[in-house]
């Protein structure tokens, strides 16, 4: 395989048009490979990390909804941003206790695994009359990471998170495999479509419109190609991150 090119660094509102159209350009290639419209794909930046003035830059680019994975740092920017009038995207693991947090200011969450974060959300989203589109993740790399419903736990969860009206489901999200062995990275993919497809079948009405978040800067046109809805990209529009992955997730077994 070639070694792909680092990431380019973005510093100016052209910066990041450019790259936020090389990323759009490679997203509609990638969709027809797949014979897929590349409207059906939409592109979430990921921002985390980035400082606040960079942002400013990167909204002015044309980013109206970012993706964060801590809480604390999306709340923060939130605040301080709340005059560009961006939406927030929490696409981290939570914990209980910050779910009033998330409540308060996301428009989407990513990464719902457990029904007490679920019923900690719902409680806090109806006292301020809010709701919050949210993705089920699921673990399709088995072993190699903590967070996410293991698949045979989906319809489950599923036929629980009706009972809390203000949680609207959109689909399901998953993290690849962290591995340069594309085959096995794709295999993480179509098992989360797989699963989206045998929910569709079973109870579509549990489900939402069906959407797949999967795919980050180094995976997305392979996501894309095994069907993803939306893929979560970082470093392909701001520049390489030198926060290790590991702050993020729990650690996997070393890159293969
Ligand atoms: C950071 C992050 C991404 C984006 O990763 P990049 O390598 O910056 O594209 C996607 N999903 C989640 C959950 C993340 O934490």
């Amino acid at each position: 395989m070639s070694v792909p090119a680092p990431h380019p660094f973005a510093s100016t509102t052209a910066e990041f048009a450019a790259n936020l159209a090389a990323v759009q350009a490679n997203i509609a290639a990638a969709a027809e490979r797949a014979g897929r419209s590349a409207d059906e794909v939409r592109l979430l930046p990921v921002s985390k990390t980035v400082p606040e003035d960079r942002l400013c830059l990167a909204i002015a680019a044309g980013c109206h909804r970012l993706g964060e994975n801590k809480v604390q740092e999306a709340k923060r920017k939130s605040e301080s941003l709340a005059r560009l009038g961006v939406d927030w995207a929490v696409i981290g693991h939570l914990q209980t206790n910050k779910a009033k947090d998330v409540a308060s200011f996301a428009t989407e969450f990513q990464a719902l695994d457990n029904l007490r974060v679920a019923q900690a959300l719902d409680r806090r989203l109806t006292d301020l009359g809010r709701t919050l589109e949210v993705y089920v993740q699921v673990n399709t790399s088995a072993e190699e990471s903590k967070f996410g419903l293991p698949p045979e736990e989906l319809a489950g969860f599923l036929r629980e998170l009706p009972r809390y009206e203000t949680l609207r489901v959109q689909g399901l999200m998953t993290l690849a495999l962290f591995t340069s062995d594309t085959d096995r990275v794709r295999e993480c993919f179509r098992t989360l479509r797989t699963l989206r497809d045998r929910m569709r079948e079973e109870s579509p009405d549990l489900i939402g419109t069906g959407e797949l978040s999967m795919g980050m800067s180094g995976d997305y046109e392979l996501a894309i190609e095994e069907g993803a809805t939306c893929v979560r990209v970082g470093q392909a529009i701001f520049g390489a991150r030198n926060t290790p992955d590991s702050k993020y997730w729990p650690p996997t077994r070393p890159h293969d």
